[in-house]
C-alpha cells in the first residue's frame, strides 16, 4: 500500500498517510477533507541523490562496491 504525503489547505498541516487511492482522508489536525495530495518520497527519488552519493563514497572508502551500479563496477 502506498504512502501519500498530504497538505491540508485549511490549517496548512503536512502529514503522510498510508491510504487506499479511493479513500479521502481527514486532516489529523483539524479534520478537514480539503487536502492536496503531494508527490510521495517514493515517487521522487531525486530527494535521495545526496544520500546515495554519500553512501557510495562511504562504500568506496570501506572497499566494497555493493552500492555501485553494474556499469560503474566495470570501470573498477
Ligand atoms: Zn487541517
Amino acid at each position: 500500500m502506498p504512502i501519500f504525503d498530504y497538505h491540508c489547505c485549511d490549517c496548512d498541516a503536512g502529514f503522510e498517510l498510508l491510504t487506499m487511492s479511493s479513500t479521502i482522508p481527514n486532516c489529523p489536525q483539524c479534520g478537514s477533507q480539503h487536502l492536496e495530495k503531494q508527490l510521495s518520497r517514493v515517487a521522487a527519488p531525486s530527494h535521495s541523490t545526496g544520500l546515495m552519493a554519500r553512501g557510495r563514497a562511504q562504500a568506496a572508502k570501506e572497499g566494497h562496491l555493493s552500492n555501485f551500479s553494474p556499469a560503474e563496477r566495470k570501470t573498477r
